[in-house]
């Protein structure tokens, strides 16, 4: 099959195009014929071998990517839920479907749990096999482009601000970074679905009125404003009652001295760092919660995908480029100039 690896950790030159070997299907897996691949930030880490991500291709070329949408042209033999021919995005956080925490209804704690792309062989190939479990069908309306661009952006923020933080509808959310792949997702969960205030940060002019568009009353650019000060500004001096947290170290102390009293702050992503300096005094005295999310459950992806069939949240993608322009992808994704998703199509 046709696919784009790697064979030493580098920059985007390092990516190849080239023939590889078609997976094998488990038991209890399915095999996706992938039409679109969606790049992610953790795609130029491993390919970088950065963050925890560095290999020794024992096992030969390494193909990267984890998010995925095709059609299922094989299943295993134990596998009765789905069916040859069935349109089908992934949950790209694999989980072992048969421990304690997955039983339990809670398998973001599966201890077993692996990344496609990271743990296995990735998404940037013709063909993916894939535990059965994690496969959710679409609906007709949702394009396999734009189902692949959902589930690493919509997973975190589902998680965070529909199951976690709980945010309501009177509430207001502080969303950082409104141009990332995760901010689209995440104004639109939380204005779309939920019906809350939103506040949003970025930092260009034409960005921030995208991030309008999405659906974010109030957007401020951190480039000539004061993040903390125009919170309080906006919010009377009370704050925001949950923070969707992606960038890390840089915002931390804006951010977190904005949560009002009883605030949740929930953290998915530390591009800008990982270390910040807690308050402890606050936490305590004030009843807020801070707590970090990977990526989310099967079941949050289903109704992720239900809610883009109806036409409630959409997958905002910048760029398609086909897969041999992969290298090409990794280019734009590092020059940090785009507003939602670039995906590779094949
Ligand atoms: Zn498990």
């Amino acid at each position: 099959m046709k696919a784009v690896y790697f064979s030493e950790h580098g920059g985007p030159e390092v990516l190849q195009y080239g023939d590889m070997p078609e997976p094998s299907v488990g038991p209890n897996q399915v095999k996706i014929r992938v039409h679109a691949a969606a790049l992610n930030r953790l795609d130029v880490y491993s390919r970088a071998g950065v963050r925890g991500t560095r290999r020794k291709f024992d096992d030969g070329p390494h193909i990267p990517g984890a998010d995925a949408a095709g059609e299922i042209v094989e299943v295993g033999s134990e596998v009765s839920a789905h069916k040859v021919g069935a349109r089908v995005v992934i949950n790209p956080r694999q989980t072992c479907q048969q421990c304690e925490a997955c039983i339990g209804r809670h398998e973001e704690y599966c201890r077993r749990s692996g990344m496609v792309g990271s743990s296995t062989t990735g998404s940037y190939a013709e063909f993916l096999s894939v535990p059965a479990a994690s496969a959710i069908t679409l609906p007709s309306s949702v394009s396999y482009e734009e189902a692949a661009s959902l589930p690493t952006v919509y997973l975190p923020s589902w998680s965070i601000l529909v199951r976690r933080a709980a945010l309501q509808p009177w509430e207001t959310a502080l969303i950082l970074s409104a141009s990332s792949g995760v901010g689209t997702a995440a104004i639109q969960v939380a204005k779309n679905v939920i019906g809350s205030k939103v506040i949003t940060t970025t930092s260009t002019a034409e960005k921030a009125q995208k991030a309008t568009e999405l659906g974010a009353d109030e957007v401020i650019n951190y480039t000539d404003e004061d993040v903390a000060d125009r919170i309080k500004e906006i919010t009377g001096g009370r704050g925001v009652d949950v923070v969707l947290d992606h960038v890390g170290a840089d915002f931390w102390p804006a951010a977190s001295r904005s949560l009002a009293m009883g605030g949740r702050y929930g953290i998915c992503g530390v591009t800008s760092g990982y270390r910040a300096e807690l308050q402890m005094g606050a936490m305590f005295t004030r009843y807020q919660t801070v707590f970090g999310v990977f990526m989310g459950r099967n079941s949050d992806l289903q109704q992720i995908v239900e809610m883009t069939g109806r036409g409630v949240i959409r997958g905002i993608i910048h760029e398609t480029f086909p897969l041999e322009d992969a290298a090409k992808a990794h280019e734009v994704m590092e020059g940090l100039s785009f507003f939602g998703k670039l995906v590779l199509t094949m």
